[in-house]
């Protein structure tokens, strides 16, 4: 089959699709449908999220369901709320021309009465969630006895999602005679013995590689520091200005904080996680589909049967726990034909990860440099450039401003005024990134023992106010560490022993409790500091005795990456009288300036701002 011609569906159908806008058939299509159409054959399918699954199995269901037997006769189970609704939209979308075939969508997290009472008026075709189609089963408010084909869509995600009994009840349930279409985007063992319990003879359709990701997805990563993850985050969102993504988080927890972080810093952004309610959820994913939101943090539970059809970047904040869960990150974008990217943000001690994901990809990841403020800063200037080409003047709304607008700024000329207006936007980048530090990470910052960087996933550098003048040696400094310290469980790294103070490196992990140690020690009558060491940091000219405050300033340069900017520029916009920009993400999380946000920005993003 190359066209939707030569599957030769009811004109109805031809015409719905083609008002979808559906030309081409794609590769999932082109195999299934004909084999659907012609035979009774069980079929196990391997495609991912976005490559056109539903209309697959959909159309030619639909092609062959008799409208005037008024009972199920299909049922199609997914994982989750979205999908099913997701599903039955496509479904309700195909039959719009065919008004007596009847779909009905069944799923948790809903009062279950008003889908009891719509099953109940008949229906054809049944999209439903596990849980709740057993609920509807046990009730009687379902009879499947006479379905004459199950899908069982996004398998692996239903079984990763736990409803591996609620699937053997429905299958054992279903009639024997029935054909049973299994899609699925990997194929882990598990599903092969669905498959082997419950299919008969299945054919399988590939429409790509075994377990491949998405053809037109991009796969980058960039290798930071551990603690330079949410800068480098950051910096994936200013050198995409108009990115419209997903960041991925491995924790509701993460989830919040780096939510919470991307709003403080005014980006658009809101959290997607477990602890919302399901109204909460609906908002949120609501505003996302609207573009009022940017960046949506979410755990993976979280995002599972988002369907989003333009999302122009997955970001991995980590790696997930499994390299399975990164194709189904990565495959929420780069759908129905267009292209992705699937970024991830990773430490020096991943990169045999990265090598595992490629190959279950069979696809590179290519590592990138993580941009620098020099390329930010271009990057946003020739977005404020198109931006103000781009930009719909309000002709009438502006007229009675324009007389004293033009006497005020009368004493510019016209290269002067571009530059003015250029700088309005522009220059809260180039001031923010002017000393922005390079956060890549280097190959060595792996091996502690050669290296000089400020630790990394594992050890953390720590400053101390004693050295070779105090007759500290490296002997004498573990002895320390070992003996009065009472951390002989804390693995240490380097030690430098410098003149006046020195440095070492210790695991991360038991920062408490070797500054607890610390504080009350002290060596040949002096009193120890012991302080862990930001980034920036700079080891000479630290004072020697009571030098914490002095460092610390130093130290905390690389905080003030992230807060720094703030309040300036919360100052520098409150000052120009101008608050639309600056105050989006914090106003649209309480409701306000969200519509004007999103009326302003021609783009239909808000705009962030450094901070
Ligand atoms: P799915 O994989 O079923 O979730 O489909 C992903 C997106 O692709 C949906 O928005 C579909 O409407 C769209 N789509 C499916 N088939 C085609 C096609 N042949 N041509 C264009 N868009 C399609």
């Amino acid at each position: 089959m190359q066209t939707f011609k030569d599957a030769d569906f009811q004109k109805e159908i031809f015409r719905a699709i083609t008002d979808m806008g559906f030309e081409v058939p794609t590769p999932i299509q082109k195999k299934t449908i004909p084999h659907l159409l012609s035979s009774d054959e069980d079929i196990i399918a391997l495609a991912q999220t976005g490559t056109g699954k539903t209309a697959a199995f959909g159309l030619p269901i639909i092609e062959m369901i008799e409208p005037d037997d008024n009972y199920p006769q299909a049922i199609v189970l997914c994982p989750t709320r979205e999908l099913c609704i997701q599903i039955a939209k496509d479904f309700e979308s195909f039959t719009k021309y065919l008004p007596n075939i009847h779909v009905t969508a069944i799923y948790g997290g809903a009062s279950i009465d008003p889908q009891i009472k719509a099953l109940r008026r008949g229906t054809h075709i049944v999209v439903g969630t596990p849980g709740r189609v057993n609920d509807v089963l046990r009730r009687n408010a379902l009879q499947i006895d006479k379905i004459r084909w199950l899908v069982l869509d996004e398998a692996d995600e239903m079984l990763n999602m736990g409803f591996k009994d609620e699937l053997d009840s429905i299958l054992e349930m279903a009639p024997k005679k029935r054909q049973t279409l299994l899609f699925s985007a990997t194929m882990p063992s598990d599903i092969q013995s669905i498959a082997n319990n419950y299919m008969n003879n299945p054919v399988e359709l590939t429409a790509g590689k075994k377990n491949a990701g998405a053809e037109n997805v991009s796969h980058f990563y960039y290798v930071v520091q551990a603690k330079n993850r949410y800068l480098a985050l950051k910096r994936i969102a200013d050198i995409n200005p108009n990115i419209y993504g997903i960041v991925f988080c491995r924790t509701r927890q993460e989830t919040k904080d780096i939510a919470n972080s991307l709003i403080e810093d005014s980006y658009s952004a809101d959290a997607l996680h477990g602890d919302l309610s399901q109204a909460q959820r609906e908002q949120v994913m609501h505003r996302f589909r609207q573009k009022h939101i940017q960046l949506l943090v979410a755990t993976d539970v979280a995002a599972r049967g988002i369907d989003v059809s333009d999302i122009s970047h997955i970001i991995n904040y980590n790696l997930p726990d499994e390299n399975e869960i990164y194709l189904h990150r990565s495959g929420r974008t780069g759908r129905a034909g267009k292209t992705g990217i699937s970024i991830s943000i990773i430490h020096t001690r991943e990169t045999s990860r990265v090598r595992q994901i490629e190959k279950i990809l069979d696809k590179k990841m290519v590592q990138l440099p993580v941009p620098n403020g020099k390329e930010i800063c271009e990057k946003q200037l020739f977005n404020v450039i198109d931006k103000i080409e781009t930009i719909k003047v309000d002709e009438a709304s502006i007229a009675p401003f324009l007389p004293d607008i033009y006497s005020k700024l009368e004493w510019l000329d016209r290269d002067q005024l571009i530059k003015h207006v250029v700088s309005v936007e522009f220059s809260r980048f180039l001031e923010y990134y002017k000393n922005a530090p390079d956060l890549n990470a280097s190959a060595k910052d792996a091996d502690f023992r050669s290296s000089s960087a400020e630790g990394d996933g594992m050890f953390q550098k720590y400053f101390i106010n004693i050295g070779a003048r105090d007759n500290l040696t490296k002997v004498t400094f573990l002895d320390l560490f070992n003996k009065k310290a009472k951390l002989k469980e804390v693995k240490v790294g380097k030690v430098e022993i410098l003149q006046n103070f020195s440095f070492f490196m210790a695991d991360r992990r038991y920062e408490k409790q070797l500054l607890e140690a610390f504080r009350s020690l002290e060596f040949n009558g002096a009193k120890i500091v012991v302080e862990p060491k930001t980034n920036s940091a700079s080891t000479s000219g630290s004072g020697r005795r009571g030098s914490s405050s002095g460092y610390d300033r130093r130290g905390s340069s690389l905080g003030s990456d992230r807060k720094g900017p703030a309040s300036g520029y919360e100052r520098r916009t409150s000052s120009s009288g101008s608050d639309r920009r600056g105050s989006s993400s914090g106003s649209e999380r309480k409701g306000s300036g969200y519509d004007r946000d999103k009326k302003s920005d021609r783009g239909g993003y808000s705009s962030r701002r450094p901070r």
